[in-house]
């Protein structure tokens, strides 16, 4: 093992960094090799909201639209793998005798995403190792449209959150800063956007 993979391999990180890291990977670079300090933003304080909002409506609905006849529903729960190095706080588990079902509020218009789908990955990831229990599939609950969506995580997309993690340690062994998001719309609302000053 040479230095850079030592070092790259230390690196603990959360679900949250794969999610910025497939919207854009200059965003886990600003956190681990710059540091820079950002204020929350109006759409980070709405989202702490809204899981309120929606913790309190989960309760009294039922499993249906999960495709389940019952299940011990566990809000907020943090998960973190020694082996992977990696953590985070998912907000509601869907648990059964014989499998769990992760699910994630996103407060978004548009539908499920990439970025979505690589954080539910980590996540089955995350859950089957504590719990040794299967993860056959995940939700995201589409906040808008109080819909549910499932989002497969199978073998293409735990792989990619494999590489995904392994790309970012890779990165910030480097510290060589990554090349910007292709959607240039995403960078209007950034709140990195002061620092990107090769794109404007
Ligand atoms: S401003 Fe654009 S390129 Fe820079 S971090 Fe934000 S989304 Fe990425």
């Amino acid at each position: 093992m040479n230095g850079e993979t030592e070092i790259g391999g230390e690196l603990e990180l959360t679900v949250s960094d794969l999610k910025q890291w497939a919207y854009c990977p200059r965003i886990p670079y600003y956190r681990y090799v710059i540091p820079v300090k950002v204020a929350p933003t109006y759409k980070m304080r709405r989202a702490k909201e809204t899981e309120a909002a929606v913790q309190a409506l989960e309760v009294r609905r039922g499993f249906r639209r999960y495709g389940l006849e019952r299940a011990e529903r566990r809000f907020e729960l943090y998960l973190r793998s020694p082996r992977l190095k990696l953590s985070g706080k998912l907000d509601l588990l869907l648990v059964t005798e014989k499998a769990a079902y992760p699910v994630d509020f996103k407060d978004t218009e548009g539908g499920v995403r990439y970025n979505h789908r690589i954080q539910l990955a980590a996540y089955a990831l995350l859950v089957e190792e504590k719990l040794q229990l299967p993860v056959p599939l995940a939700f995201v609950y589409l906040v808008p449209t109080k819909e549910v969506a499932s989002v497969a995580v199978a073998t293409k997309e735990r792989a990619e959150v494999m590489r995904a993690l392994q790309e970012i340690r890779r990165m910030a062994a480097r510290e060589a800063m990554p090349a910007p998001t292709p959607v240039r719309a995403r960078c209007v609302g950034c709140e990195f956007r002061n620092y990107c000053a090769d794109i404007w």
